[in-house]
């Protein structure tokens, strides 16, 4: 007799699974199932949040091709490497993501699966320093960040941040939702190209941010997804540079999945900062336990790409120097379809790979069906999914739901 031969009610243990109700399915992925079915040859697909480049493309760049090279010839072993990953890779990622970091034994950093696992493992680290700690997150953000601080335990709030009609910050209205933030509270940041307004604090509110947290006893936990994808790496990292120097405690997560193009490899890093050396070392302890329980050990390969491009200067130059076209690819279409019309004028000033368009669920809808564009039902779009001969094409697709707003203002 075999597993399936046996008749399922004399399984006497199947009741636990009874009690698990159904879960939504990921809207984005049923996007792009809807997007890979539709054969209209001029369809263009602003969903899914990964860079392409002018062909549609989303390539291996250069550096990483060359770093896999050397990789299969020179790695003599694939043995363990512990909790903490490749400490040769954080430290080198240290330097670009902190430049001369001057926090020294107050900071710590481990290799993570992706940005998602550095910010699971923050999540696990502050949720067994402190289970009452509440998780500030600004409203809209990646949807994936309330649901890892709940499934870590940790009990989430939102506050307001953005103003959905004009596509920039309200400042105020952020500061007037965290009067109810209470000292030992976490205040979740994007380091820079927020997703999916892809509008940052200017440097003024940036500070006014640490006074807060300074004041009120928040600890900071930046999520850095997106460095060198706004406006350069030392820019891109500025603020959370601000931020580890500013503030006693803090946390970073760190995803080098959109800048080195290595999505589906899982690779990240989690940085915590100490009030001193003991207590570092005690979160330390706490960071490789965590990590051990949560996956044992990071996946290496991606990690070991980082490590190789970023140790040896000609892969490094090169891994820049593409880095500097992708950039310059979303700013250009950032500026070109900001020109079409002044209801998208912000998405000039905004940086990174998303932006939000005022629209309805019905206009999105109707861009899908009439235009084959298709796009989040929030009305994020994906700007890297446009090209200089599309923008035309979807600015003239999007018009009539624009001037449907001015008539409704
Ligand atoms: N944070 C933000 C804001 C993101 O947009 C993403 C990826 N979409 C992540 C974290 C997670 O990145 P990773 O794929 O490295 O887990």
């Amino acid at each position: 007799m075999t597993l399936d031969t046996l008749p399922a009610r004399s399984v006497s243990n199947s009741l636990p699974f009874d009690t698990l109700a159904a879960q939504p399915a990921d809207a984005l992925l049923s996007l792009i199932a809807l997007y890979r079915a539709d054969d209209r040859p001029q369809k263009i697909d602003l969903g899914v949040g990964v860079f392409r480049d002018d062909a549609g493309d989303t390539p291996v760049m250069h550096a990483v091709k060359a770093a896999e090279a050397a990789l299969l010839k020179t790695q003599v072993t694939k043995s363990y490497l512990g909790a903490e990953g490749d400490a040769a890779y954080t430290a080198l990622l240290e330097g670009i993501v902190f430049g001369d970091p001057t926090a020294g034994e107050r900071l710590n950093g481990v290799q993570t699966p992706g940005g998602t696992g550095a910010l699971r493992l923050g999540a696990e680290l502050l949720a067994r320093a402190n289970r009452e700690a509440q998780v500030w997150i600004g409203t809209p953000t990646w949807p994936n960040h309330a649901p890892i601080f709940a499934e870590a335990g940790l009990s989430t709030r939102s506050h307001r941040f953005h103003d959905a009609a004009s596509g920039h910050i309200d400042f105020d209205a952020m500061l007037y939702d965290l009067a109810a933030a209470r000292a030992g509270d976490i205040l979740l940041l994007h380091g820079c190209c927020h997703n999916p307004t892809g509008s940052d604090f200017t440097p003024e509110q940036w500070q006014a941010v640490a006074d807060l947290c300074a004041a009120r006893g928040l600890i900071p936990f930046v999520d850095l997804a997106y460095q060198g994808l706004g406006d350069g790496l030392a820019e891109d990292a500025a603020a959370t540079r601000m931020i580890f120097d500013a503030l006693p405690t803090a946390l970073l997560a760190y995803s080098c999945d959109k800048n080195f193009g290595l999505y589906r490899e899982r690779v990240g890093a989690l940085w915590a900062l100490s009030a001193n050396s003991a207590i570092a070392e005690r979160v330390r302890s706490n960071m490789l336990s965590l990590a051990r329980s949560l996956w044992s050990m990071p996946p290496d390969h991606g990690a070991a790409i980082v490590r190789t491009i970023l140790e040896n200067d000609a892969l490094r130059a090169d891994w820049r120097d593409e880095l500097d076209a992708m950039r310059a690819r979303l700013n250009g279409l950032r500026a070109a379809l900001a020109a079409t019309h002044p209801r998208l004028s912000a998405i000039a000033d905004q940086r990174g790979m998303f932006a939000m368009l005022p629209l309805t669920p019905e206009a999105v809808a109707a861009l899908r069906e009439e235009h084959g564009i298709y796009m989040a039902g929030n009305g994020r779009i994906n700007i890297a999914g446009l090209r200089a001969d599309t923008v035309p094409v979807f600015a003239q697709a999007l018009r009539p739901h624009l001037e449907a707003l001015n008539g409704n203002a």
